[in-house]
């Protein structure tokens, strides 16, 4: 499928339903990888429409969710010194610290300022050089290029009072944790598209392989996400591991080679934290240690100890892994909304419980599917 029409056809909804239908046999259970597809899957009801054998389960695909505490902690701190002008995309000055968010920091005088790229944060430094422009760097592989390419120019343009604070998260060892969990749910992933444009797909070839579980390279369009279940059903019932590119419009084996350069240069692997799933090692990136003046962390690093954090309620490590889905929580609906989130996965646009809330909330808890 390469073209709207053909992606958007709600005329051929009805018969991809179908073929799933007759291809399942037995219960199996597919994790989306990622919050735009889960997004997609709720707002359409795609799971609604599919045989009762075959359960979604939503991944941990949404790079604002995953973001730790204690580094929202560190943002909110870098972004009240008198100094620094913070800048970060939208979502995340809403995503609650220990005790605060960036919003309360910009309503408290903080120079907090929402922008649509890191090259828009880098003009930004080149036209106040009397300031420190700080770049909150989140995302998964599929950001990481422009991030990189930021900090590349800031350096060789000599953009000194420009840094980023990194909180880059790869996808592929989330995944790996989600296989080997003592109680292991997934059966097969559909993987995301954006991510595999940049990376290519070799590195899935290990996990299905190792872990015998089918992965779909999968875009985010109502027929896209129909048909990567279809496949993976297929394998699924026909007992292979492969890993298959539905989404070949933008995906190609290698992936984009430029970017996976620029990635190379700037930053290099390190382990992460993942919010409600704990620390992942290799999961993340880091500045290299030529591009170290552009570390935030570096240029501030923290006064003491940290504060222990307080207790929360929220759930979203259970959700973020696939274990429950957002109205399982208690909080969901009542203490925790949009305005009143309790955890990331309500904040951000790619949140699952932002999307449930958004598009089901009438519907009773739906722990079975
Ligand atoms: S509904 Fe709110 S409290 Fe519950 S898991 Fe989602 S974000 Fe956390």
């Amino acid at each position: 499928m390469k073209f709207i029409d053909e992606y958007r056809d709600a005329q051929r909804v009805g018969p991809y339903v179908e073929a799933i239908r007759r291809v399942v046999s037995r219960p199996w259970s597919i994790m989306e990888v990622c919050g735009g597809q889960t997004h997609a899957i709720v707002r359409f009801g795609l799971d609604e429409l599919l045989p009762p054998e075959i359960s979604l389960l939503h991944g941990p695909g949404c790079p604002v969710c995953v973001t730790p505490v204690e580094l929202i902690d560190r943002a909110l701190e870098i972004a009240s010194r008198r100094e620094v002008t913070f800048c970060s995309f939208g979502d995340m000055l809403r995503v609650p610290g220990s005790s605060d968010d960036l919003f309360a920091v910009k309503s408290r005088g903080g120079d907090v300022r929402v922008v649509y790229s890191p090259l828009d944060a880098l003009a930004l430094a080149e036209r106040l050089p009397d300031r420190e422009v700080v770049f909150f760097a989140v995302g998964f592989e599929t950001t990481a290029p422009a991030n990189a390419m930021a900090v590349f120019q800031a350096r060789r343009r000599g953009i000194r009072n420009f840094s980023l604070l990194v909180s880059h998260v790869l996808v592929p060892p989330a995944m790996e944790v989600i296989l080997r969990a003592p109680d292991r749910r997934v059966d097969g992933f559909l993987a995301a598209g954006h991510v595999c444009t940049v990376m290519g797909i070799d590195a899935y070839r290990p996990l299905a392989a190792e872990h015998r579980v089918p992965i779909v390279v999968t875009g985010f369009e109502p027929m896209d996400i129909l048909q990567g279940i279809f496949m993976c059903v297929r394998q699924l019932e026909e007992g292979r591991t492969d890993v298959e590119n539905q989404y070949a419009r933008s995906v190609r084996e290698a992936g984009n080679e430029a970017a996976q350069r620029m990635i190379r240069e700037v930053f290099e692997i390190v382990p992460r934290t993942w919010r409600g799933i704990g620390p992942i090692a290799g999961s993340g990136l880091g500045l290299r240690a030529p591009y170290a003046d552009h570390d935030a962390e570096r240029r501030w690093a923290p006064a003491g100890e940290p504060e222990p954090r307080s207790k929360t309620d929220c759930k979203s490590g259970l959700v973020l892994q696939g274990v429950i889905k957002p109205p399982d929580c208690p909080a969901f609906g009542a203490r925790c909304t949009p305005e009143t989130p309790l955890g990331a996965t309500m904040v951000s646009s790619e949140g699952a419980c932002a999307a449930y809330y958004r598009y089901r909330r009438a519907d009773p808890p739906c722990g079975s599917r």
